[in-house]
């Protein structure tokens, strides 16, 4: 093992299906890399189809026990699971930089925010209340229950080994299904470490499996689960590409399908802004997991008359950032997941530098070579070049100018993705006029982090279907039923 864990038994290698660690039946195993170092941190295995239905078989025969279990009893099994994450949270955290890059501090805040999950569901789990309905006959009695979906699976991305994972299972747990999970090939150990502590925490076997994959084998997992009958409810975090590609396999199975897909956030500075207030933000919304998720701001928009002022401030405070390993102290910046996320960066900033854009800061990265990119700020951008369509995922801030409020509601809806939208404003009226007015699923005003366990997270247009998160998220795991109760004297 090369990471130095506190708790060693977290960092497993192996697979998790019913009640064994296991390999893969091939006997195939692949590496992870560092994203920093490119050292290889270790190999899991790489899983099939085969395996895969294994693990269908096994989330199908812990069902009827779990979903038995009364709510109350899974709530308290959820809650020392999230007690036991909390307590993990150093060596997760560990895990969470080696794997995915980004600095610890902020691999610290995903660990609370992940856990935040189990705790929200474990509440949530005893109130999946029902609904008695006024009857239409006199001798009926009409009331709706609600029940789990049965087998669920999980394909999560990279960018949050931990907190994607969680607020799937915390929600499908707590609505009383089992599951499938399929961690990213790039982040096996950060979910493996987490079914560790779930077998802590009391939860049955077969309750939670992870199959472990590659890139080579993602596509072989994904069709099995799509296709798979017993699986009820797909939940997918990812590209829109890779979404439409799994729901169109999942039509075959009619299956319950949430998509958390890509974005192209909007981040609108109107001139009546505090614009300190906006910088901060727009740091945040920006360079947070190097630009790495998918609520980033990928198109700042500033309103004329503050323009230049934004660009000096945000200039001056993206020059400070710390590029560097994340496992190094005041680090805020750390690599991009691979070389192939660098190349696809590189061509979005040569495109738009080729079309006239102005590179206002760039970061210094030092002698660092390999995945790191310097965050950069452009101006002089306009909607020919392709970060103004392509997201962006990466630390790389363009400013558009813009005149007036129609103009630039114009201008941020003008895009196939509609997941997050940010504004700065003074002025209550246009708050919620452009809060309205934005084609997305959320909306942060005057600030630039939005997530939490509290609320319904997820888009609309190419960025998906479904929510997670909130009261609403428990939705994608359970069905209505209606039970008519007639002859009533
Ligand atoms: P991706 O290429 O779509 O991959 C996401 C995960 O799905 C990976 O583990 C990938 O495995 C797997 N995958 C892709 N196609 C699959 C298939 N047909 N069957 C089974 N597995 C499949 O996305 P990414 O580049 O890793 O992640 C970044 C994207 O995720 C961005 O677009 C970002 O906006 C989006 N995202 C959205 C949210 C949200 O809540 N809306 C949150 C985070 C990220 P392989 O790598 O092996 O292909």
């Amino acid at each position: 093992m090369v990471l130095k864990l506190s708790d060693g038994t977290l960092f497993q290698s192996k697979a998790l299906i019913g009640e064994n660690v296991c390999e893969s039946s091939s006997g195939s195993r692949v590496e992870v890399l560092d994203p920093a170092t490119s050292q290889v941190l270790g190999t899991v295995p790489e899983m099939d189809s085969t395996d895969t239905q294994v693990a269908i078989s096994e989330a199908a025969k812990a069902l009827p026990i779990w979903r038995d279990i009364p709510a109350g009893a899974r709530s308290e099994l959820l809650l020392t699971w999230y007690q036991l994450v909390l307590d993990a949270s150093e060596d997760l955290a560990t895990l969470i930089t080696a794997e995915c890059g980004k600095p610890k501090v902020e691999s610290l805040g995903e660990v609370a925010y992940a856990a935040s999950f189990l705790k929200w569901y474990a509440e949530e789990a005893t109130r999946a209340y029902g609904d008695i309905i006024p009857p239409h006959q006199p001798d009926k009695r009409l009331l709706v229950i609600k029940q789990p979906v049965g087998v669920a699976a999980a394909i999560t991305p990279w960018n949050f080994p931990a907190a994607m994972i969680l607020r799937k299972v915390a929600a499908a747990f707590a609505a009383g299904c089992t599951m499938v999970v399929k961690p990213a090939p790039q982040t096996p150990f950060t979910a493996l470490a987490l079914g560790v502590l779930a077998g802590r925490a009391g939860i049955p076997a077969g309750v939670l499996n992870i199959v472990t994959g590659s890139i080579n084998s993602s596509l072989e997992i994904g069709s099995t689960i799509c296709k798979s009958p017993t699986v009820r409810a797909l939940s997918f975090t990812g590209s829109t590409k890779a979404g439409i590609s799994l729901a169109e396999q999942a039509a075959s199975t009619v299956k319950k399908v949430s998509l958390e897909l890509g974005g192209n956030a909007s981040f609108i500075v109107f001139d009546d802004a505090d614009i300190e207030e906006a910088v901060k933000g727009a740091l945040a919304a920006k360079f947070r997991n190097s630009g790495q998720t998918c609520v980033c701001a990928n198109r700042f928009f500033v309103q004329e008359k503050i323009h230049d002022r934004f660009v000096e401030q945000l200039t001056a405070a993206v020059k400070v950032l710390r590029v560097g390993p994340g496992n190094v102290a005041d680090v805020t910046v750390g690599p991009l997941i691979d070389a192939r996320a660098y190349k696809k960066v590189k061509g979005l900033v040569d495109d738009a530098i080729h079309c006239g854009a102005k590179i206002e800061a760039e970061g210094d990265i030092g002698a660092m070579t390999g995945n790191f990119f310097p965050p950069t700020v452009l101006t002089a951008v306009n909607s020919k070049m392709r970060l103004a369509h392509e997201e962006i995922f990466g630390p790389v801030a363009p400013i558009f100018k813009f005149k007036n409020e129609a103009d630039v509601i114009r201008l941020a809806n003008d895009t196939e993705f509609g997941l997050a939208s940010y504004f700065y404003s003074k002025d209550i009226n246009r708050c919620f006029r452009v809060a309205e007015a934005i084609e997305c699923g959320m909306v942060g005003i005057n600030t630039g982090m939005l997530s939490t366990a509290a609320a319904p997270f997820g888009g609309v247009k190419s960025s998906g279907v479904g929510r997670e998160g909130g009261r609403y998220g428990l939705d994608e795991y359970q069905e209505l039923k209606y039970i008519c109760l007639g002859g009533m004297t």
